[in-house]
């Protein structure tokens, strides 16, 4: 007799041991990304069809235990890059996100980015802290093209805030919102910052394949 299970993620219904394949370890393919202000910025997994289905029904279609899947495999890539918990000075860092805009949250009842980092940080035993806000008028869609390449307008909460922070965010597209947010944190006098998202949807050659976890090791000496 076969044991069956449904697939945590695809709900479909597979084999126990086989597992029905529908979502490549993060640990095979992490993309990595060069983002200004962000010392070594890593998304699990490239933004394909695949990944695009599943971040939209975490994201959308109320599916928030894919978002703690999902935050179990940021805390999996996290604890590779960083050799955790070996950080190189000691610093345990401390899990930011960026803000869904107030908008969003209201539809969705939920911020992904916050379920994101709750799990990661619950996963590796890392301070969380809602570090990051959302100024001016907050959400991307309203906006215009070049105001949405520039980002969101975020600042840091707090007038001192970690050496060490690592921020969580769910897909990283131009890599504006990375950006806003290292500049509002290094304006609080954060040093070292790592950003660990779910995917990379880079269109320009902004996304560089890492050679599995070789290279994500080699990476991360830069933290
Ligand atoms: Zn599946």
């Amino acid at each position: 007799m076969v044991l069956m299970r449904v697939c945590p993620w695809c709900r479909r219904t597979e084999p126990w041991r086989r597992g029905c394949g529908c979502l490549p370890d993060p640990l095979d393919s992490p993309v990595l990304r060069t983002i200004s202000g962000i010392d070594l910025a890593v998304a699990a997994h490239n933004y394909d069809e695949v990944i695009r289905r599943f971040v939209l029904a975490a994201k959308n279609g109320g599916r928030q235990d894919l978002l703690r899947r999902f935050g179990e495999q940021l805390a999996q890539v996290l604890a590779q890059a960083t050799r955790f918990p070996d950080f190189r000075n000691g610093q345990r860092p401390t899990v930011v996100w960026v803000p869904a805009s107030r908008g969003r949250r209201r539809r969705r009842g939920y911020d992904q980015g916050r379920l994101l980092a709750r799990t990661v940080g619950r996963a590796l035993g890392l301070p969380v802290r809602p570090l990051l806000v959302r100024t001016g008028s907050g959400a991307q869609e309203g906006r215009d093209r070049a105001e949405r390449l520039a980002g969101p307008q975020l600042r840091c909460r707090v007038r001192h805030a970690p050496s060490h922070v690592v921020i969580i965010d769910d897909v990283i597209t131009t890599g504006a919102s990375l950006a806003a947010a290292a500049d509002a944190l290094r304006g609080a006098g954060t040093t070292a910052i790592m950003a660990v998202a779910v995917a990379s949807s880079g269109s320009n050659g902004s996304n560089h394949a890492l050679a599995g976890n070789a290279g994500l090791r080699q990476v991360s000496r830069l933290w």
